[in-house]
């Protein structure tokens, strides 16, 4: 299932490719459910992605569709990452962009980690009403 106004799934998106070994990554954690790796254009002094390895375009189409098991898996594969980051005291952010509202760029499910510093408002000031 898609979000309205999302494309199904694009097996040649750039996730995909790194999932499948054609594209390098700096990979942080794998397990069978997940692969988390470092953004290519970090946003804080932490910057990670955490993608599930089936193939789903949004938190949405994960939730609605993927597995007991696998939603489980990649929500204990976030937290593994984070404590892989050395970001457990001090805290970090989750976010996931659904969407063009939500700015996703890549169509394939992931979730960013933001670590490293006060992260401040959750949307920055000119984005807000
Ligand atoms: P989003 O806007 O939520 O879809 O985020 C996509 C993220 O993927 C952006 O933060 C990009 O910097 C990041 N990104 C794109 N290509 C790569 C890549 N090859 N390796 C790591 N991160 C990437």
């Amino acid at each position: 299932m898609s979000v309205t106004g999302l494309p199904p799934y694009d097996p040649q998106n750039i996730f995909a490719r790194i999932l499948r070994g054609e594209i390098p990554c700096k990979r942080v954690h794998e397990d069978g459910f997940a692969l988390a790796f470092h953004d290519i254009n970090p946003q804080a002094p932490v910057h990670v992605l955490v993608i599930p390895k089936g193939a789903y375009v949004s938190a949405v189409d994960f939730g609605a569709t993927a597995s007991d098991a696998e939603i489980a898996g990649f929500w204990r594969a976030v937290a593994a990452t984070a404590k892989a980051l050395g970001l457990e005291e001090g805290g970090y952010r989750i976010l996931s962009n659904i969407g063009p509202d939500g700015g996703q760029e890549v169509p394939h499910f992931h979730v960013h980690i933001f670590g490293g510093k006060r992260l401040g408002r959750m949307v920055a000031k000119e984005a807000a009403p």
